[in-house]
């Protein structure tokens, strides 16, 4: 368990969902002398499929964001912070409001405000090391956090880490939706080994989490395995074969996020070399 210790100080969990938490950190958090939880998204999609019961998609995102304190308060995690916040009463550029900019499903398309968030997130909150999900095609949001923990390792120089949630890079069976596995392990993977103390304050938090009905038991809150964020290509799919969230016929496929990185990332290198040029317009916009 030598490995996880880097993990356990002021670590900065950089997830897309409520619910993330519990599922992939829910052990590690608990060991953790100053975690702090930050979800990119609002945990609510524009489609009603979601939110329907829920009356309307703000209030659906109100719910999922009151679960996670109570859930994350079960285990004394009082650092939580959710990315929406800040946009509500903010008017987005060229007029209009901005507070529904960080949907559910929908990260991958603003992802240069996503990193000036996490920019200044980490400027602020100075963490000794980054957390975030797997990038591995079960979710557009998981892969997104991914992608942007990665630009923010090399930018602060710190260490990162990721967890596996769900994909179907089964070679065996590709129908498969596979749970807290990494899509293609690579020998660097440290099972966390949850304590049977730790497995029942995990399941205290999936209790409270009602809005996501039996979604959470399809996972195992024995089961609980990190590794060093790899060095991706995010320019190609995290796996042959259809993702998971093309066969649940999500309104994206992985060509459209993958366009959506590698053109992020054209944007973000040429604002490097500016700045590594010493143009002091370009080291801001970087931030953006
Ligand atoms: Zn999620």
């Amino acid at each position: 368990m030598q490995a996880l210790q880097p993990l356990l100080g002021r670590t900065l969990l950089v997830l897309a969902h409520p619910d993330d938490e519990c599922v992939t950190y829910g052990a590690l958090l608990q060991r953790m002398a100053d975690p702090i939880v930050r979800f990119m998204t609002d945990g609510a999609p524009r489609d009603p499929y979601f939110w329907g019961r829920y009356g309307s998609r703000e209030a659906y995102a109100a719910l999922r964001q009151q679960e996670a304190r109570r859930a994350l308060a079960r285990i004394g995690v009082q650092r939580v912070e959710f990315v929406s916040e800040g946009y509500h009463g903010r008017k987005r550029e060229g007029g209009g409001a901005a507070s529904d900019i960080l949907v559910d499903q929908g990260l991958f398309r603003i992802l240069p405000a996503a990193w000036r968030e996490l920019v200044d997130a980490v400027e602020r909150l100075r963490p000794q090391a980054l957390l975030t999900l797997a990038y591995e095609g079960g979710h557009p949001d998981h892969d997104s956090c991914n992608l942007l923990v990665s630009l923010a390792t090399k930018r602060f120089g710190l260490p990162a880490w990721e967890a596996p949630i769900y994909n179907r890079a089964c070679e065996t069976d590709a129908a498969r939706l596979e749970p807290q596995r990494f899509a293609r392990e690579n020998g660097t993977e440290t099972d966390v080994r949850p304590t049977a103390l730790e497995v029942e304050h995990k399941r205290a938090m999936w209790s409270e989490y009602a809005s996501q009905g039996d979604f959470l038991q399809f996972f195992s809150p024995e089961r609980e395995c990190v590794r060093p964020l790899p060095a991706y290509d995010y320019s190609a799919p995290p796996h042959p074969g259809q993702l998971n969230y093309e066969r649940w016929q999500w309104p994206m496929t992985g060509s459209d996020v993958c366009r959506a990185f590698v053109s992020f990332l054209e944007q973000f290198r040429e604002l490097g070399r500016a700045e590594a040029g010493g143009n002091s317009q370009a080291s801001a916009d970087i931030r953006t």
